[in-house]
């Protein structure tokens, strides 16, 4: 399978990935403080950290933390707490993601404010309904 790279903007932290097949997205509170705007990431992957010297991570839930460069803030990945060898990636630290990736469902879809909405038709759950479907599988 094909690798991309990814960094952050000042290349502190550097990574390389296989190639994704598809994106997910969310659109919780958490996301979009720490973003800046709902989320677009990869699915959980192992990866190969090339540079981590400014990697930080922040525990933002009971079951998750989110990593970021500490030197110029890009937000960079999200792993659960008991898989943490699996990282989701934010779409936007990926060089050459290729521009037609299907984005296959998006999360919390009820926290999602009417002024942004994604074109296309896919699988939109809600916070109770993504609950659901991970609560007998943590690894997913
Ligand atoms: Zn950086
Ligand atoms: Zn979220």
């Amino acid at each position: 399978m094909t690798k991309l790279n990814g960094h952050c903007l000042c290349k502190s932290v550097a990574f390389s990935v296989d190639t994704p097949t598809h994106l997910d997205s969310c659109h919780c509170d958490t996301c979009r403080r720490w973003n800046g705007g709902p989320y677009i990431g990869m699915d959980f992957s192992p990866i190969t950290l090339t540079s981590d010297k400014t990697l930080k991570w922040y525990r933002s839930s009971d079951w998750a933390e989110r990593g970021f460069c500490s030197a110029c803030g890009s937000s960079l990945f999200y792993r659960l707490l008991d898989d943490p060898e699996k990282y989701s990636i934010c779409v936007g630290a990926l060089e050459n993601a290729p521009h037609d990736l299907a984005m296959t469902k998006e999360f919390f879809i009820d926290q999602k404010p009417n002024f942004y909405a994604f074109e296309g038709e896919r699988e939109r759950l809600t916070g109770a309904e993504v609950f659901a479907l991970y609560a007998d599988d943590k690894d997913a």
